[in-house]
């Protein structure tokens, strides 16, 4: 291609607000898919949330292998008010859903179990795919089942059908690749068939710079979202032609001027896996020293302790320094509202209707008019957020971070 030409393809590229990993939690008949999830986290009012009050342009519903909601897929496909699009995927309104799938693998030798998300172009390749996986998992209707059979074999089962696979908040304690599997992920899968990596709530950017493994790879940033209000609590920025199946992939693979250009996460230390939790004495060991799991508790000498994600990768890095490769793209830190000390239900309900959307409060709106709604001490708090002042205390043992009350 030429260089003019490659300039004007350029050209017509946007980004767009991504979220790849929501959950459903019941179909729309009232079916259990997610035990987990909200009731009203059905397929349709997802895509609706995502357009139409979140402004999230490219959606990844991770439990679409499921049958039940393959129905509810169909019945919105028959009625009209969504459509299959051309590059893969599905059309709500000015929003795309990517149809996922999250699964749990476990490897033979390995002590834990770990989360994988795949994404297939169409619904007829899920219902492929979900015709093959019914043979070693119990119940292939719910969401995040184990399937039984090696992590290679799903890994090719997948390149096979023509899908993405990204193993999912690789770096939790519950169900991580790293957190809870292995200290390698070469041990697992054939790394040239991995297209991307999540990061998960409790980790960002700069701390997966410490495993030289991850130096190729994407990152995203998504919700893990089991309700219509944490749609976004984790979102990235992608640039693409349009969003779409093969857009994605080309994003991930950082080909034709596709790229993730911004991961939008949680300040990692108010994850609930930041730091080592003890279980003993209920602290959340967040002092200089890593604490290791051969360790016993500084304060009560109990060995009951949930590593943290920080420490895991301490204790799995292969390199001193963190190293953010060229491609790597800024991790903007975000503090969800609900966070913020003082700002209850009812203030944030007036701000949404004020500013629309949580994205708009956080990022867009002056200190001056979210004063005009709440108040100067609360608008200073958010301002302060945004700006990433706000004095943190890192969360562990599955109990969020918080937010330092002044
Ligand atoms: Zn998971
Ligand atoms: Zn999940």
């Amino acid at each position: 291609m030429c260089h003019s030409e490659q300039l004007n393809k350029t050209a017509e590229l946007h980004e767009f607000y991504s979220d790849l990993h929501i959950h459903i939690g019941r179909t729309k008949n009232g079916q259990a898919v997610k035990i987990s999830g909200s009731r009203n986290l059905t397929f349709e009012n997802i895509a609706k949330e995502a357009a139409l009050r979140k402004g999230i342009e490219m959606i990844g519903i991770i439990d679409c292998h499921s049958p039940f909601v393959q129905d509810d897929i169909m019945t919105c496909l028959d009625s009209g008010i969504m459509k299959e699009i051309e590059g893969g995927g599905i059309a709500y309104q000015d929003t795309v859903i990517l149809l996922g799938s999250e699964i749990e693998i476990r490897n033979t030798g390995a002590k834990g179990a770990a989360h994988v998300l795949t994404y297939f172009r169409d619904l007829d390749t899920m219902q492929d795919f979900t015709r093959w996986m019914t043979r070693y998992m119990k119940n292939v209707g719910l969401s995040s089942q184990r399937i039984y059979v090696q992590p290679r074999e799903l890994q090719q089962e997948i390149i096979d059908r023509g899908g993405i696979l990204i193993p999912a908040h690789v770096f939790t304690p519950h169900k991580g690749l790293y957190g809870s599997m292995s200290r390698k992920m070469s041990d697992v899968f054939d790394l040239r068939g991995i297209a991307g990596i999540e990061l998960g709530l409790s980790a960002d950017s700069s701390m997966a710079g410490y495993l030289s493994e991850l130096d190729g790879y994407s990152f995203l940033t998504n919700s893990d979202a089991h309700s219509l209000g944490k749609i976004g609590r984790e979102y990235n920025k992608i640039r693409m032609l349009n969003p779409s199946f093969d857009e994605f992939r080309l994003a991930l693979e950082r080909k034709a001027g596709r790229q993730v250009t911004a991961n939008y996460g949680l300040d990692p230390r108010l994850g609930k896996y930041h730091r080592t939790f003890c279980s003993g004495c209920n602290s959340i060991l967040d002092d200089e020293a890593v604490v290791s799991l051969a360790d016993r508790c500084p304060y009560c000498g109990s060995i009951k302790m949930v590593q943290g994600v920080f420490d895991r990768i301490m204790s799995i890095a292969d390199r001193e320094e963190p190293f953010l490769p060229i491609h790597r793209p800024p991790y903007c830190y975000q503090v969800p509202l609900e966070f913020i000390p003082g700002l209850g239900k009812a203030s944030i309900l007036k701000l949404l209707e004020a500013f629309g959307t949580e994205m708009a409060i956080l990022h867009r709106a002056s200190e001056q008019d979210i004063a005009s709604v709440v108040g100067e001490v609360l608008a200073h708090r958010i301002v302060m957020a945004r700006n990433g002042t706000l004095e943190l205390s890192s969360g562990g043992g599955g109990v969020y971070g918080k937010v330092v009350r002044k």
